[in-house]
């Protein structure tokens, strides 16, 4: 699960996780998909103090001919490295038997980092914060749920524009 060797006198960071899923399939729906990813990361030795939000629908932000969205932001402190919370990340989805079928398509697990720390990290195969949070509403909205007081690029998480709802996003009933 781990790309280097964990270094166990890390310190713990708090880091946010945006969840996504709007495809079922032998392991279950979207929301069982995401139950799921949530009970492994909830049983990760070097995760602790997790954090979820309320669940969401939101419209695909790519093609429009797929299933809408749930989706959830979860909040954790980790001793992984960020490179290896991407592998740990990424284990969730294939353990979700992602299939990459297309751009921004239809996917029984999507795992992201949004925010790792305080950190700015600009590697190729990882950007945090996240390319996408700041103008994506239906990671915004969760996230602000979990902590209204987040800093993102400088600005609080309050003054980003989350009424813009063009992802059609819906707060589910809990
Ligand atoms: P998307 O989430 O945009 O639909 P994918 O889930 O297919 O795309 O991820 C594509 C690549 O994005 C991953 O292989 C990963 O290396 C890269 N990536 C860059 N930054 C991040 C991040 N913060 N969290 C997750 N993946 C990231
Ligand atoms: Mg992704």
């Amino acid at each position: 699960m781990q790309s280097t060797t964990h270094d166990s006198n890390a310190i713990w960071q708090q880091c946010y996780l945006g969840l996504g899923s709007n495809l079922s399939n032998e392991l279950g729906n979207p929301k069982q998909h995401i139950a799921q990813a949530i009970a492994q990361l909830k049983a990760h030795p070097h995760i602790r103090h997790i954090q979820v939000s309320s669940l969401y629908s939101s419209k695909p932000m790519g093609p429009q001919d797929q299933p809408d969205f749930i989706n959830a932001v979860v909040g954790l402190e980790t001793t992984l490295e960020p490179l290896q919370l991407l592998d740990t990340c990424q284990q969730l989805e294939q353990n979700a038997q992602r299939q990459r079928l297309r751009h921004w398509g239809e996917r029984s697990l999507d795992v992201d980092i949004l925010l790792y720390g305080e950190q700015h990290i600009q590697l190729p195969t990882l950007t945090i914060p996240h390319a996408g949070i700041n103008q994506r509403n239906f990671v915004l909205v969760p996230l602000a749920e979990l902590n209204p007081k987040l800093i993102i690029h400088g600005k609080s998480i309050e003054q980003y524009p989350m009424s813009h709802d063009y992802t059609g996003l819906r707060k589910l009933p809990t």
